[in-house]
Parts: C-alpha cells; structure tokens; sequence
C-alpha cells in the first residue's frame, strides 16, 4: 500500500516489524524483499511521487572543502530517490576492491567478491539488465580487435552494463499491491530515540512538512536514505546532546569520498588511419535478449597490485572526427539499435558525412581497415583513497523540518593526485611503447587537477563498515556498531569506493541484508 503521511492523524504511532527510511535504490530492493513474508513494514519516503522544489530543499547543506556539487542536484529527494536520473550503469566492484592492499591505507572490505557473488547475480535481475557476466569476449569483441596497449598487461578493455530501471516508476506497482507493506509518503524521518546509553532504538519520530508527527515503534530500523543523509540521521539522533547514535569513535560523516573525474588528455594516434573501432557500446544481442553495454579501459588486478595504484576507469570519446560518428550512426541505423528517436538524427549523420562512410567501407573492404581517427579524448574516473579527514557533519543552520543542516567537508589526500598521475604516466608509456600514439595530458605533465575535474555524485563511506567498533560505523551485516536494532543501507556503508559504478553493489548489498535481517526476525 502507498499512503500519504500528510494524512495520518498526528500522535499515531505505527508498530511494524521493520522500518525502512529512504524509498530510493536501497529502500525499495530491501521493502521488496518483504514482500510476501509474514512481516509487517513501514517504509517511509521524504517526497511524493514526483519532484517537489519544498522537499528538495531539504537536502540543502553548505560545502567548506574543496569545491562540491550542489547538495540539492547531485540527489533526488522522490520516491525512488538518485535513480531518477541516474545513467544506469551497472557493475559490480573488482575482486580487489575488496581485499586490504599492503600501500593502500583504509583498504579491505570484512568479505571477499566471492562472498557477494550471490547477491550480485540477483542484484542484476532488480535493474533488469543482463547477465552477471562481465567478459568482454562474451559481448562480441573479440580480443583480436583490442589495440596491444589495452590487452594486457597493464590496461584492458572490460564491459558495463546499462540499466533503465528508474526504481520508483518501475517498482510502484509492486509495492502498491503489497498488503503488510505501508509506504508512506511525504514522511521525513527526524530522529531516533534510543534511550539513555543508545544501546537500541526505541522509537523514530517522524514529521511531515505540512507539521504533522508521528512515531514508528519498531522491531528493526534500516535508514536507506542515501550516502550523506544516513550519516546526517545517525549524528541528529540518539540522546539530547549527544554524539549521535553509532558515532562512540567519532566515525559518523568522516571517511567520505567520490569518484574522481576528470579529463586525462588527448590520445593522438600514430598513424593517420590508426583504427579505434571495437564495439564501444550499444545493445548486445545475446544471452536470450537485447542488453546495451558500454566497453571502457580498466588496469587488471596484477597490475594495480605490483604498482600499488588504486583503481581507475577509463573511458575515451573520439574528437574531430565526424566520420567516427557517421559510420557509428550507420551502424546504428543498419542493426536497427537505439531510441526510435535517434533514427533521424542517425541518418542525418550519415548523409552529411557520405563521403567519408563511402571511404571508410570501400577501406574496411579493400584493406580490412576500421574507422580512422584523429585523436582519442580520455575520461577518467578514479578511486579516492578513504580519508578520515574528508567528512560531513551537523552545521549549526536548521532546514523547515528544524533538522540541523550537513555540511560537506570533501578533502582529498596527496596521493589521489600522484596515484592518478602514475596511472596516466603508465597509460602514456604502454601507448608510445606499443606504437599506438602519444598522450598529451596535463595531469600527467605538469601535475595539476584539469580544470574539468569534479567529484561525482557516488557519494560513500560515511558510515563504512569495519567488524572493528574503533574502525567502522557498521559491522560486517551493516548493524550500527552499539546499537542493537539499527542498519545502514546504501553507498555510506563501503569501506572503500573503487572505480566502478556504485548501485548495483549497494541493491547487492541491500539483497543481503534483507536475508540478514529475516533470520534475525524469524
Ligand atoms: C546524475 C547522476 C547519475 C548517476 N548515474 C549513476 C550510474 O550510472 N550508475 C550508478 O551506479 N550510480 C549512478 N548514480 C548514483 C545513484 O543514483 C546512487 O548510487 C543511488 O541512487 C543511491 O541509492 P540510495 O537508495 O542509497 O539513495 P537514493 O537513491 O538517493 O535514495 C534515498 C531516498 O531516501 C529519501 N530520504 C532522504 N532523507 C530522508 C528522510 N529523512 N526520511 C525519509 N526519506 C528520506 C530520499 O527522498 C530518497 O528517495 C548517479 C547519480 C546521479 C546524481
């Protein structure tokens, strides 16, 4: 059932077995969980249905670290949360993103890759994309065309998937129809109560903005409210006062970190007609369906291991170069891919390029040769290394609810910067080295962020897990360390944050905790 607290008589109380805050990626994976069991849950959603500017605000916050995205536009505070306008792309993290690396402080998640293999697998099933099979060779390219700097053994090329499941239009219905499952909407957790020593919550007040309160008495909790807001919600509850509730080691907000993206320069080829063309992306037949994916250049595990370098995704678009996208667009047009929408736009690019698709296909006939290119741009998204000192914590200004507002201190450490260099020197030398070009990158060069350079909206860690109550917010099942009856969902819990794509390991994780948490009720 979806219902609107805005109607709930105020001084209700609610006695679920279990609380969800958040109807977001992680929210709505746990809440279908239940669907079905014996269990009675709550799940309560700060906005409606569709985007509201007075609920928005609520995520306003200020910045006091190196410059971060606006706190209102890099989340969405709607039922189904970030993923309505997320870009989908999915992947699970590598094998080594969890394991402790010798140079690397901070590193090693309580489990191994293998251990979420399972969850993984049917995390892939709620974003509906394809299998959990991530081998390159397995989505039509074939190592022959991979150009030797990016086939070992210090680059390679891997796959993404892409999603389109925006999690609330797709899963509404679902829940809509769940009988002992009570979304409620327009329902901004505000505080939990969790008695004298904090040792487990008792009660969590909720507030509407149109000043309705009420409580939910429940047996569990899981605050599923998104990166920065879980650890906003654990340093506003607990005893007048206090620190907070988890926050014994003054953990809660600190170790935040993102992606970091940036330009990485340009790759100019060595040749005139160098060729550049295995499928970069589109949608895969295979595997009983259509599944898009989009090929990027990762460093294998042995090669991030013998150099001590954190993890990198590299992606590239082409530059200068219309006849890269006309002969793209053809090849669209002729496999019948893509939108319906981009079929005029496809055409008309192949039409205004005729000449230079005319020269391609005769060379590609004649002499075997792919689409030239005249120079190569490189994306990077790279690994931040957790940093106690990157945090977020409570400002002393109030949103309407009178909830203190975050403040977002985002501070990187020197290595983020040489590692990332090392990397792009490492790219630079494989690529002159294998007589496929030259990069130019300023990064690289001279040593200096480029003035594109942002952190992104993957925003973890800051209520990260560690079986150690001294090292972490959460322990191994992502329980609030201390407090008997509260868990954290979502990205704030990864100990690190690797390259890759973050969601697709936060609804694995999610999968799990729902297992967790019902042997824990039975
Ligand atoms: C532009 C953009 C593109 C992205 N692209 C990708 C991508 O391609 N691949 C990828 O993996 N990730 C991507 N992400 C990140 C992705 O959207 C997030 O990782 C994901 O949505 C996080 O899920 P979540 O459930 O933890 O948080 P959210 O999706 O943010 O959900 C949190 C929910 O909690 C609710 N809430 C907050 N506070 C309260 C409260 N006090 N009480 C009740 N409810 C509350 C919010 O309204 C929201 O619905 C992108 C993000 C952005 C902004």
């Amino acid at each position: 059932m979806i219902m609107d607290a805005r109607s709930v008589p105020p001084g209700t109380v609610l006695e679920p077995e279990v609380c969800i805050v958040g109807a977001g990626a992680a929210g709505i994976t746990l809440a279908r969980e239940f669907i079905g069991s014996p269990f009675r849950v709550v799940l309560l959603e700060s906005g409606g249905m569709h985007y509201d500017q007075r609920t928005e605000d609520l995520y306003e916050g200020q910045s006091v670290g190196r410059p971060f995205e606006d706190l209102t536009t890099c989340r969405l505070r709607y039922f189904g949360g970030t993923t309505n306008h997320w870009g989908g792309w999915c992947l699970p993290y590598d094998a080594i993103d969890f394991e402790p690396r010798d140079t690397l402080p901070y590193h090693g998640w309580p489990f191994s890759k293998p251990h979420l293999d399972p969850w993984y697998r049917r995390a892939q099933k709620v974003c509906r994309i394809g299998p959990y099979d991530y081998r390159p060779s397995h989505w039509g390219i074939s190592p022959k065309e991979i150009p030797s700097p990016f086939s070992g053994p210090d680059f390679e090329v891997r796959i993404l998937q892409v999603s389109s499941v925006q999690f609330g239009p797709v899963y509404a219905e679902e829940l809509r129809r769940a009988p002992q499952l009570h979304v409620y909407l327009h329902a901004n957790a505000f505080h939990f109560d969790a008695g004298e020593n904090n040792a487990a919550v008792r009660e969590l007040s909720v507030k509407t903005l149109s000043g309705i309160d009420f409580t939910v008495r429940a047996r569990l909790y899981i605050l599923a409210a998104g990166g920065i807001e879980n650890a906003r919600l654990l340093l506003t509850s607990g005893k007048q006062g206090g620190k907070g509730l988890g926050n014994a080691h003054d953990l809660v907000g600190r170790f935040f970190m993102v992606h970091l993206v940036y330009s990485g320069g340009v790759i100019a080829p060595a040749h005139p007609r160098m060729t550049f063309d295995f499928r970069s992306e589109g949608d895969y037949t295979g595997f009983g369906g259509k599944h898009p994916f989009v090929s990027f250049i990762g460093l294998p595990a042995a090669s991030m291991r013998r150099r001590h370098l954190p993890n990198m995704m590299i992606s590239w678009g082409y530059k200068f170069s219309p006849v890269v996208h006309a002969v793209n667009a053809l090849k669209r047009v002729l496999e019948g891919e893509g939108p319906g929408g981009r079929l005029m736009a496809d055409l008309s690019k192949v039409v205004g390029n005729l000449e230079g698709v005319a020269d391609f296909a005769a060379r590609k006939v004649l002499f075997g040769e792919g689409i030239p290119i005249e120079a190569l741009e490189v994306h990077c998204a790279s690994e931040q290394e957790p940093n106690p000192q990157s945090r977020v914590f409570l400002g002393s200004k109030r949103d309407r609810l009178g909830m203190r507002e975050i403040v977002v201190d985002w501070q990187l450490v020197p290595e983020d910067k040489s590692k990332a260099i090392a990397i792009l020197r490492l790219l630079g030398a494989e690529i002159g080295r294998a007589g496929f070009g030259r990069l130019h990158s300023s990064l690289a060069n001279e040593g200096r962020w480029p003035s594109d350079f942002y952190g992104n909206e993957h925003q973890m860690g800051a209520t990260r897990m560690h079986r150690d109550p001294k090292q972490g917010v959460v322990d191994e099942n992502c329980r609030v360390h201390g407090v008997a009856n509260l868990y954290v969902a979502g990205s704030s819990v990864f100990p690190t944050g690797g390259a890759n794509n973050p969601t697709l390991t936060i609804v694995a994780l999610a999968l799990r905790l729902a297992d967790h948490l019902k042997k824990v009720l039975a």
